[in-house]
């Protein structure tokens, strides 16, 4: 069976961990029909957009996407592709699973931290106002009138908005994920003790969604203790449900956790579409040097496999990877961080590295 997956290679850094996993993909074994699809910078001097309608058009027929990073710009033009996409497809959730592989560096043991972040909503919602403009002037207006508070006229403002749809929805997928991989707990994480209809709602729908879910431990943690807790003893986690925005910074923190972003992966997920990308962005001063970690790139691959019910294969590669990190002869800079540049591998290499490890694990 040759499976059609839309390939997005992205900018910076993206084309290259995007050859190098596609190409690990393929020494697999599993036939890939690869629809190339232009996304970031590279679209935006093809077609003048940075997000051309084919890509829906090819991510919605296919129903499966691997996506290499894209940049953001700050402050000004799109306000961001990704977010963008994620929103057009409704993919929902953002399944990012953090485990340490032995032989990264990092001063934890044994973190094993499933991240399930709202894709949709919160601050990444899109609404904002604009500081001195009239809509702003109108809401500094409605805000006096209705709170009876006046906001500072020198205001801008960025609308959080969570709502009960999503946050059902989200949480449920938190609790099926837990059932469906032998998970025992799950945490919702919130700061509702401050924002009380929009965190406070999150976390009452969660408390309210676990109770569907007997089998599976729940809690819930303000979002500052989370960050003191897991860098503290980070074993007391297991899946973490979050809204948008702290499932950002905490996903990063757990990157770090288990060694960094070089081998964090991650999938976004709707009701029947799943784009694969890893949670690292295109860190465009490392573009086209053959240096940065694919490894993230192709652990998402490897949840890719998974999805398209390559089990046998999917763990064929995340093997043929865990090894390659453990002999540590054949890795990139980031996962060797005392080491001379002449001593560490390229981009390139690791992948060749990978696919000798898939070939000796074929035979054996
Ligand atoms: P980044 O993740 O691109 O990079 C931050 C740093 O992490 C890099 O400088 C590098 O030191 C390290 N790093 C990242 N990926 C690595 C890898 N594969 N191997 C080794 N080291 C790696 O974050 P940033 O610099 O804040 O963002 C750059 C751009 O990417 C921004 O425009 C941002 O909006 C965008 N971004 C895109 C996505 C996405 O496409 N899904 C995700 C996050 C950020």
């Amino acid at each position: 069976m040759t499976y059609n997956v839309t390939l997005i290679l992205g900018d910076g850094i993206g084309p290259e961990v995007t050859e190098a996993t596609k190409r690990v993909m393929e020494a697999t074994g599993v036939a890939f029909h690869w629809d190339l699809a232009y996304l970031g910078d590279g679209a935006q001097d093809m077609f003048g957009t940075p997000l051309p309608e084919h890509v829906f058009k090819s991510i919605k027929k296919n129903k499966v996407a691997l996506k290499g990073p894209v940049t953001t710009p700050v402050g000004s033009g799109f306000r961001s592709v990704n977010v963008a996409l994620r929103k057009g497809l409704d993919l929902y959730v953002c399944l990012r699973p953090y485990k340490i592989y032995p032989g990264v560096t990092t001063p934890f043991k044994d973190v094993d931290i499933v991240v399930i972040r709202e894709n949709t909503e919160d601050l990444y919602c899109g609404i904002e106002f604009e500081e001195g403009t009239p809509e702003t002037v109108k809401l500094l207006e409605l805000i006096l009138e209705t709170k009876g508070e006046a906001a500072r006229k020198d205001s801008g403002f960025s609308l959080k908005m969570i709502s009960k749809t999503c946050s059902q929805r989200i949480v449920r997928f938190a609790f099926d994920y837990a059932r469906a991989h032998n998970r025992k707990k799950v945490t919702a994480v919130h700061k509702a003790n401050i924002m009380k209809f929009s965190d406070g709602l999150f976390l009452a729908i969660a408390r309210e969604v676990a109770k569907e879910y007997h089998d599976i431990e729940f809690d819930d943690v303000i979002v500052d203790t989370l960050c003191m807790r897991l860098v503290r003893r980070p074993q007391q986690f297991d899946v973490l449900v979050l809204p948008n925005l702290y499932g950002d910074f905490i996903s990063e923190l757990c990157a770090g956790l288990v060694g960094g972003l070089g081998v964090a992966p991650g999938a976004n997920l709707g009701e029947d579409i799943a784009v694969f990308e890893p949670t690292h962005g295109s860190a465009p001063k490392y573009a086209g040097q053959n240096k940065v970690n694919p490894m993230a790139m192709m652990l998402s691959g490897v949840m890719m496999l998974h999805h398209l019910g390559e089990t046998k294969n999917a763990d064929r590669l995340e093997k043929a990877i865990a090894e390659v990190i453990a002999e540590g002869k054949n890795v990139t800079y980031d996962l060797k961080p005392d080491a001379a540049n002449a001593e560490v591998a390229g981009t390139s290499q690791v992948a060749d590295a990978v696919i000798e490890k898939l070939d000796k694990f074929k035979e054996s």
